[in-house]
C-alpha cells in the first residue's frame, strides 16, 4: 500500500460522510476529527463488536463507563505526571517536529525492508529449494543488517529508558537521519515533552485545582478494581473492561485518524493471580489475534511485535501491527503489567486493593494482562483494507467498500424503480417493515446504476429494487455488493435473507473457544 492509497481513503471518508476534518470551516483543528454519518454508524459497530466479544462472550468480564476526568493524584501514581513523555526533536530548516524514536524505528523498518528485498530476491534465484531460514542466519550481508538492527535496537531501548537525550541527537547524526520534508540534518537537540492536557477544576481561581484529561481509559478501570469485584462478586481470573475518549497532546499528528489528539481506547486489564500472568498473556493474544482475523481480511496484514522497550513494570508486551497504507503499524497493545498499578494505586490512596483467595487463603493484589486498542485506528484498518478501486469485466469502474457485512454502516437499501406509478411508496413499505431489523437506507435519486455505485462505495452489502411487476408478484431484486448478481425473491424473504448475512451470532460463536 502507498501514500497514494492513504490519500484515496481519505478523500473518499470525507466525500461519502465517513470523517470530516474538526472544525474544517474554521480551516481545522490539528489531530482532531469528527466522524459524519456513515462514520458514526461503523464506529459503532466496530464498537458493538469489541465490547460484545468481550463482555458479552465472557462470564468472567463485565464492562464499565468511568469519567474522563479524575483525580489528580491518580496520574501521580500511574506514572504519567513524571514519566508520560516523548522525546522531542525539530528540524530547524523545515521547522517540522518529529517524534526522535519514532525517526530512528523509520530507520530501522528501512533496514528491515532492505532484508526482505534480499529474501524475495533469494527465493525467486533458489527456486523451491529456498530455505529463508539457513538464509538468514548465513547470508553476509543479511547478517550484517540483523547486526545493525540489534545494535541500534539496544541503544534505543537504553536512551529511551534513561532519558539520554544527548546520546539520542548523537544517534539520529550518527546514523544520519534526515528530515523528511526539507531532506536536511540540521537537527536541534533531543528535549522531553508531557502529552497529557491539563485544565483547570472549580469556579474561583483560589478554589481551582489542575486536572488532567486522562491519557488513557485503564487507569478509570483500576480505580474501580475494589467497587467492580465488590459489587459484582467477581472472582479471580476476572476482567474489565471499557470503551471511552482519551487525549494525547501528540508531537506528531499526522496521518489522518492514526494519531489524534483526541481519540477513543477499547481497553480490558484482566485480573489473574500473580505467578499465572505470563499464561494469560499468551492466551489474550491469541484470543485478541483471532478477533482480528475473524473480519476476514488479509491475513498477511497482522503481525506481532515484541516491545523493544519495556516499561519497568512489564514482564512481557507486544503489539498487534496492522498494514496500514502508510505500513505496518501499532493497532493494539498487549501488556502484561504485573501488580504495579494496582500497587501504585495502594501506596497514593492509602487502600487496600487486594483480593481475597478462598483457595489459598490468603490475600493479594492481582497481577493485570491488558489489551489495549485504539478505536480510530481499528476505524482507519477496516476502512483502508475494505477500500477497493476494481475494473470490471465490462471495462468500468467501482470504488467498493467491502466491509464485513455485520460492521457496514447500512445494511440495506432499498429503491423504487422510478419515482412513481406507486412504486415509492411499495418501497417505504418494504423499508416500514424492516427498520425495526437493521440499518436501512431508501434511495430514489438517480439511475439504479447510479445508486449501485453509491451504495458499493460506502459498504452496503444488499440492495433491493422495487419495480412494475412488484406490485403484481411481491417479488423484488436483489442485488449483493461482492459478487454484484442479481436475484429475484419474494418480499417475505429479504429479512431472512439480510438478517443471516449481517448477523452477529455467527461472527460471536467464532471467536469463542
Ligand atoms: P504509539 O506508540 O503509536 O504512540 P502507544 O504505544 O503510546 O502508541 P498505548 O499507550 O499502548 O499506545 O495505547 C493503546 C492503543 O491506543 C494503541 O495501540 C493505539 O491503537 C491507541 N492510540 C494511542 N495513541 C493514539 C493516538 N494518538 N491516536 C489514536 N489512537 C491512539
Amino acid at each position: 500500500m502507498s501514500d497514494d492509497k492513504l490519500k484515496n481513503v481519505i478523500s473518499h471518508a470525507k466525500e461519502y460522510g465517513f470523517v470530516f476534518q474538526s472544525s474544517e470551516i474554521y480551516d481545522g483543528l490539528s489531530a482532531v476529527y469528527d466522524y459524519g454519518q456513515l462514520g458514526a454508524l461503523l464506529k459503532n459497530n466496530i464498537k458493538e463488536y469489541w465490547w460484545k466479544a468481550m463482555v458479552q462472550n465472557h462470564e468472567n468480564i463485565v464492562g464499565i463507563d468511568s469519567a474522563i476526568f479524575m483525580h489528580p493524584t491518580i496520574w501521580k501514581a500511574s506514572g504519567h505526571v513524571d514519566a508520560f513523555n516523548d522525546p522531542l526533536i525539530d528540524n530547524k530548516d523545515s521547522k517540522k517536529r518529529y517524534r526522535a524514536d519514532v525517526l530512528v524505528e523509520d530507520y530501522l523498518e528501512k533496514i528491515r525492508q532492505k532484508i526482505q528485498k534480499e529474501l524475495t530476491k533469494a527465493a525467486t534465484r533458489f527456486g523451491e529449494t529456498f530455505d529463508a531460514e539457513m538464509y538468514l542466519k548465513t547470508n553476509g550481508r543479511v547478517v550484517g543488517y540483523q547486526n545493525q538492527i540489534t545494535e541500534i535496537e539496544d541503544k534505543l531501548r537504553d536512551y529511551l529508558e534513561n532519558s539520554k537525550l544527548k546520546e539520542f541527537k548523537e544517534l539520529i547524526e550518527e546514523l544520519g537521519i534526515a528530515c523528511p520534508i526539507s531532506g536536511s540534518k540540521n537537527w536541534t537537540d533531543v528535549r522531553q515533552f508531557n502529552l497529557m492536557f491539563s485544565t483547570e477544576m472549580g469556579s474561583v481561581a483560589e478554589d481551582s485545582s489542575k486536572i488532567y484529561l486522562r491519557p488513557e481509559t485503564a487507569q478509570g478501570i483500576f480505580v474501580n478494581f475494589l467497587n467492580v469485584m465488590k459489587s459484582g462478586r467477581m472472582k479471580i481470573p476476572f476482567g474489565i473492561a471499557q470503551i471511552g475518549k482519551a487525549f494525547r497532546n501528540e508531537i506528531v499528528a499526522r496521518q489522518f485518524i492514526f494519531r489524534m489528539r483526541e481519540f477513543e481506547q477499547m481497553e480490558m486489564q484482566f485480573f489473574v493471580k500473580p505467578g499465572d500472568e505470563l499464561t494469560w498473556y499468551e492466551n489474550w493474544k491469541e484470543k485478541r489475534i483471532k478477533w482480528h482475523k475473524n473480519l476476514g481480511f488479509d491475513e498477511g496484514a497482522y503481525r506481532f511485535h515484541d516491545h523493544i522497550k519495556l516499561a519497568h513494570y512489564a514482564n512481557a508486551a507486544c503489539d498487534i501491527e496492522f498494514d496500514f497504507p502508510m505500513g505496518f503499524k501499532e493497532l493494539e497493545g498487549i501488556h502484561s503489567r504485573t501488580d504495579f498499578d494496582l500497587k501504585a494505586h495502594e501506596k497514593f490512596s492509602g487502600k487496600k486493593l487486594q483480593y481475597f483467595d478462598p483457595e489459598d487463603n490468603k490475600n493479594y493484589v492481582p497481577y493485570v494482562v491488558e489489551t489495549s486498542i485504539g478505536l480510530d485506528r481499528m476505524f482507519l484498518a477496516v476502512l483502508s483494507q475494505s477500500f477497493k478501486e476494481e475494473k470490471l469485466e465490462d471495462g468500468s469502474e467501482r470504488v467498493v467498500l467491502n466491509i464485513p457485512n455485520f460492521l457496514a454502516p447500512i445494511k440495506l437499501a432499498v429503491f423504487p424503480l422510478v419515482k412513481k406509478d406507486g412504486l415509492p411508496e411499495k418501497a417505504r413499505e418494504i423499508l416500514k417493515q424492516l427498520k425495526f431489523k437493521f440499518q436501512c437506507q431508501y434511495d430514489e435519486k438517480d439511475s439504479i446504476g447510479k445508486r449501485y455505485r453509491r451504495h458499493d462505495a460506502i459498504g452496503t452489502p444488499f440492495c433491493i429494487t422495487v419495480d412494475h411487476q412488484t406490485l403484481e408478484d411481491n417479488m423484488v431484486t436483489i442485488r449483493n455488493r461482492d459478487t454484484m448478481q442479481q436475484e429475484r425473491i419474494s418480499i417475505g424473504d429479504i429479512e431472512k435473507i439480510v438478517s443471516e448475512s449481517v448477523s452477529w451470532e455467527t461472527v460471536l460463536a467464532n471467536l469463542d473457544d
